[in-house]
């Protein structure tokens, strides 16, 4: 365990000293912007889009865990309350045993060069005023304070022929749109990683990449893992995607917890019904194994008036009439395998 300045040892909490992120019932609700016009038609409440309510999960040092689910389901939301880019509305991120949401800001930023955030969008999350150095150096210039500008410079060619940009020197002056969209993954990722994190929140890395790089993104992830020592937070809608590079998964729908347990463990036998759906969806390239199950039909439902009872309960094609009135608890059925159902019985294996 990383030793920390005086100010962060004082939020130092007991955890399992294996766990690196401990996220515990966590909720963010985003107050709905209309003022009095929303509070009348909510009878005096502020309504608010509940995109994450209660969430809990634990990644172990050196763990790739993936967060799942489709768009809404508050995946994204939960790897920005991690870092602490947004405030939650209650719970606990603990990240090296230190409860994140006692500290101040300013001691925050001493947290912060330890957890990076991979971005969805290469383009995006690149100043187009910006070199590729200077991208880097960035953050370089905020975490490695204690480096000077000719060995900041080293550092970012460096991480640049880590992340296989070779040879770095023909890269660090050229702008993010002289390179391919692969590239600007790459640097995205070495930009990350340059202030040798340990935690990477990598929210949808390869979802803008042309289908031909993604394997080879993928790959390049682990092998930083290795490299570098990493955790990763990886999010992801694609289930094929996260059995590739986790090694336990959590399925979100609505903001809620669906299921959780090893990616082996949970695609073999899923015991959710929308966990099921979702890998009916992934292709499947031999047609004798072809799922039967369908994705349900309808759209995540509206985050600000949630359905009763199971969130799933309006698309689940096994409702029954408990579950739009009690909401299933979370139940481990299986080995380090959890799951909110109230029939999920129906789905384990017969021994
Ligand atoms: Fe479907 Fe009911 Fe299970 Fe929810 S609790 S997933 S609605 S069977």
């Amino acid at each position: 365990m990383a030793k920390l300045n005086e100010k962060n040892e004082a939020q130092r909490v007991a955890t399992d000293g294996q766990d690196l992120l401990v996220v515990q019932n966590l909720v963010k609700y985003f107050p709905v912007q209309g003022g009095l016009i929303a509070s009348i038609l909510h009878k005096g409440k502020i309504p608010a889009v509940k995109a994450v309510d209660g969430v809990t999960f634990t990644i172990k040092r050196g763990e790739v865990f993936g967060l799942a689910g489709e768009s809404g389901s508050g995946k994204s939301t939960i790897g920005r309350l991690v870092l602490r880019l947004y405030e939650p509305t209650r719970g606990k991120v603990i990240f090296d045993g230190i409860d994140l949401l006692k500290l101040k800001p300013e001691d925050m930023r001493h947290i912060r060069s330890r957890m990076q955030l991979v971005f969805q969008d290469p383009l995006a999350a690149l100043n187009p005023r910006m070199t590729i150095g200077q991208a880097i150096d960035n953050p370089a210039a905020i975490h490695l304070s204690h480096l000077n500008a000719d060995e900041r410079r080293q550092a970012v060619l460096d991480i640049l022929h880590q992340v296989g940009m070779n040879p770095p020197e023909a890269y660090y002056n050229l702008y993010p749109h002289q390179i391919s969209g692969g590239q600007r993954q790459r640097i995205v990722l070495a930009r990350a990683l340059v202030t040798h994190p340990e935690l990477v929140v990598a929210d949808e890395p390869i979802a803008m990449a042309d289908v031909s790089v993604r394997s080879i993104l993928l790959d390049l992830m682990l092998k930083m893992k290795q490299e570098f020592n990493l955790t990763y937070l990886f999010i992801t809608h694609d289930l094929a995607t996260a059995k590739y590079i986790c090694d336990r998964i959590g399925v979100l729908y609505l903001g809620k917890m669906c299921e959780m347990g090893e990616v082996g463990e949970v695609y073999e036998y899923p015991l959710h019904p929308y966990t099921q759906a979702l890998l009916a969806a992934v292709p499947v390239p031999d047609p004798k194994r072809r799922r039967t199950t369908k994705m349900p039909e309808g759209e995540i439902p509206n985050p600000i008036n949630p359905p009763t009872g199971c969130h799933f309960h309006p698309r689940c094609p096994l409702a029954q009439a408990i579950c739009s009135q009690k909401e299933p608890e979370i139940r481990e059925l299986r080995p380090g395998h959890t799951v909110a159902c109230h029939f999920a019985e129906n789905f384990l294996p017969k021994e």
